[in-house]
């Protein structure tokens, strides 16, 4: 029976990931995300049913578009495909919970930051406010309203923290070293996780993000590297590593 519930997850994720592509490229642009309907970026063909299924169209047509015969993107099925597994890992690690629905949240806000990051190095505002709200609720449900106010609070604090990381390095590199998003996502970031652990999620990102952008600023020198997904991906791990406070504490008293 459980071999179901991890397809339907997958494929689930899949579908969410092709709806994500179409957000993360047109919402930064300030386009509807209803109209126009998909088509082939070169020869505007308007894409059929099936050729909008997720991976399998692509596979199908062999990465090409079906009128022009232009490659298609990679990118595009990457997304869908890391979505749907993504989706399918949470289920596995959190099985039917609250925890599920915030961990679904995370994955998407980390495939919908990629695309737009990546794309256009803007990420919208909405995107940061519609997981903060569904975490916040369901952080209400776990703890109740007085915890998770307090919860606010270190989301808020961890802000403020990113703020002035961003204060000193615009000092230190005398130009701007953080973007305002990424500030904005570590009031996320407290919110969901325990205290201090937010502190853990820079730590991480920027462990992640150093030979990338090392690998990126040698092959491309004028490269801007974006480091919203990299806070997300930190964020992921520490969130899936079901990593708290007590459990930190003692693996420091460890190796103390
Ligand atoms: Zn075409």
């Amino acid at each position: 029976m459980k071999i179901y519930f991890y397809l339907m997850f997958f494929i689930f994720g899949t579908c969410l990931g092709s709806f994500y592509n179409v957000l993360g490229m047109r919402l930064p642009n300030g386009e509807s995300i209803i109209k126009p309907k998909s088509h082939c970026p070169k020869c505007n063909h308007k894409l059929k049913w099936f050729e909008l299924i997720p991976i399998l169209s692509f596979i199908i047509q062999k990465g090409k578009c079906n009128s022009c015969k232009t490659k298609l993107s990679l990118f595009y099925p990457l997304i869908e495909f890391s979505t749907g597994l993504l989706f399918l890992i949470s289920y596995h690690s959190f099985g039917f919970s609250f925890d599920l629905i915030i961990a679904l949240t995370l994955v998407s806000l980390f495939m919908i930051v990629i695309v737009s990051d990546l794309s256009y190095l803007i990420i919208p505002d909405s995107f940061i406010i519609v997981p903060s709200i569904i975490i916040f609720v369901i952080k209400i449900i776990q703890l109740g309203f007085v915890n998770s106010i307090i919860q606010v609070l270190f989301g808020i604090l961890s802000f403020v923290l990113m703020y002035l990381i961003m204060l000193l390095g615009n000092k230190l590199f005398k130009k701007e070293s953080l973007g305002g998003a990424d500030i904005k996502l570590m009031f996320l970031i407290g919110l969901t996780l325990d205290p201090m652990l937010a502190i853990l999620v820079i730590f991480l990102a920027s462990i992640i993000a150093l030979p990338v952008s090392i690998f990126l600023l040698i092959k491309n020198k004028e490269h801007v590297i974006p480091f919203g997904p990299f806070l997300v991906l930190g964020l992921l791990i520490v969130y899936f590593a079901k990593l708290d406070m007590k459990t930190i504490f003692n693996f420091m008293l460890n190796i103390l």
